[in-house]
């Protein structure tokens, strides 16, 4: 069995803003040319952030949870394992970098 460096949901970056450690979003495609954590992927698909934290929809438009299969790939968005949305959901919407410390 070969050694996978594939990465895990956390160590998933946006190719928009760089951020990691959060959800992160990819098209639904087979190979999706970007992944986008949520704020980039509000912008991509021309939604309104606080509406789609409010919504709680696992979906962006035409994104979809970026699972990663372990093997280099995606699950797709109705194979994705239990212990893979688990993963996805643990993680924050937001980077805890870019939020207010509650005082
Ligand atoms: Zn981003």
């Amino acid at each position: 069995m070969i050694e996978s460096s594939a990465p895990t949901c956390a160590e998933q970056v946006c190719t928009v803003c760089g951020a990691s450690g959060v959800r992160i979003w990819r098209p639904a495609q087979s190979w999706p040319d970007r992944l986008l954590c949520f704020t980039c992927a509000c912008a991509d698909q021309h939604k309104d952030i606080v509406e789609m934290a409010a919504e709680k929809s696992d979906q962006i438009g035409w994104l979809v949870p970026a699972v990663p299969d372990g093997e280099g790939s995606w699950w797709g968005y109705t194979s994705v394992p239990q212990a893979g949305v688990d993963a996805w959901h643990a993680l924050p919407l937001a980077s805890p970098a870019s939020q207010e410390p509650k005082p």
